[in-house]
C-alpha cells in the first residue's frame, strides 16, 4: 500500500479507535485472535472500553494509540495488522496545546462545569507536586478531605500514599499526584464513564507537560483509564507498559491497602520496581 493510502487507512482507524469502535475491527490472523481472546474484557466493570492487547514488551498497544483487536473476532485469511502511531487520539490532538505547562492546563480547566460531578464539589483538585517530577502517581478521584481542602491524597489514604513515598526516600514535593476526575464523586462513588471521558483529557495532558519517567496508577480506575482497559488490575498490576514515552505500572490503591493490610507487601513490591527505575534506595530507618 502506498504510503498516503497507508496514512489515510491508519487515521480512519484511529478515528474508529477514538469512537470506542476498537473492539469492533477485526484482525484476521491466527495468532492476534487467540491474543484478542486471552485479553477478553471483564464484563463485571462497567467500562467498556478496548482491551488492552499486551505484547511480549509489556507496551499496551491501546495506550498508544493503536487500534484493539477484538475478544471474539473469527479467523480468516491473513493480513497484516496496521499499527497506528503512539501519541495523542485526534480528539485530544485537537484540544491539546504545544508546550502547554500545568498552569495553562489549570487555566483551561477553569472552574469546569463540563460534568455533572462539579454540581456537588467543593474545590477542584487539580494536582500538585513538582512539575517536573519523574514520578507521577495517578489514583480515581477526591474523597471528602480532598474536597475540602483542594488538595488530592490528604485523608487517610492520603497518608498512607505519603509514607509510602517516603519509604522510597522521596518527598510529597518531589512527586506530581493527581488523578483521573478532578471533583468529588457524590458518596465517593467510583466515577462513571462519561466523567472520566470529559476530564481525562486534562488528565493525559498534565502527564505530556510533566513528562514523568515513571507513571504510577493508583488503583483500578486510573490503570484502566491510561491504559484503555476494562481487565481487572490483579491482572497486569506489578507489570511494566510503555505510555507515550513514560513507564507506567499500576498498583492497588491507598484505600485499598487500608481495608487489606495485607496486599502491601505485594505494593512494596511494586514501588521497588519503580525505585530501581529512578535508581533509588529505600530510606534507611
Ligand atoms: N483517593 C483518590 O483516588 N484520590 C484522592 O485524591 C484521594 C483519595
Amino acid at each position: 500500500m502506498d504510503s498516503a493510502k497507508r496514512s489515510r487507512v491508519e487515521a480512519w482507524l484511529q478515528y474508529g479507535n477514538d469512537l470506542g469502535l476498537g473492539p469492533y475491527f477485526v484482525a484476521r490472523t491466527e495468532s492476534a485472535v487467540s491474543s484478542a481472546h486471552a485479553s477478553a474484557p471483564n464484563p463485571s466493570t462497567s467500562m467498556n472500553m478496548a482491551p488492552a492487547a499486551k505484547s511480549s514488551a509489556k507496551s499496551v498497544a491501546a495506550a498508544a494509540g493503536s487500534v484493539a483487536t477484538p475478544p471474539t473476532a473469527k479467523a480468516g485469511p491473513a493480513l497484516p495488522i496496521i499499527s497506528v502511531p503512539p501519541g495523542p487520539t485526534l480528539f485530544e490532538a485537537a484540544e491539546r496545546v504545544p508546550n502547554e505547562t500545568l498552569e495553562d492546563i489549570r487555566a483551561d480547566l477553569g472552574e469546569c462545569t463540563r460534568c455533572r460531578l462539579h454540581k456537588a464539589r467543593t474545590k477542584i483538585v487539580f494536582g500538585i507536586g513538582n512539575p517536573k517530577a519523574e514520578l507521577v502517581f495517578v489514583g480515581e478521584g477526591p474523597g471528602h478531605d480532598e474536597d475540602i481542602q483542594g488538595e488530592p491524597f490528604v485523608g487517610r489514604a492520603g497518608k498512607l500514599l505519603t509514607q509510602m513515598i517516603e519509604a522510597m526516600s522521596l518527598r510529597r514535593e518531589d512527586v506530581y499526584i493527581c488523578n483521573v476526575v478532578k471533583c468529588r464523586p457524590p458518596e465517593n462513588r467510583l466515577p462513571d464513564k462519561d466523567e472520566i471521558a470529559v476530564c481525562s483529557p486534562f488528565l493525559l495532558r498534565q502527564l505530556a507537560a510533566i513528562q514523568p519517567k515513571v507513571i504510577c496508577c493508583l488503583g483500578a480506575c486510573s490503570a484502566q483509564t491510561l491504559l484503555a482497559t476494562n481487565q481487572g488490575i490483579s491482572r497486569f498490576r506489578g507489570e511494566w507498559f510503555d505510555f507515550r514515552g513514560s513507564k507506567l505500572i499500576a498498583t492497588y490503591h491507598p484505600a485499598y491497602l487500608l481495608r487489606n493490610p495485607p496486599a502491601k507487601s505485594e505494593v512494596w513490591k511494586d514501588l521497588q520496581k519503580v525505585m530501581a527505575v529512578l535508581g533509588l534506595q529505600p530510606k534507611k530507618r
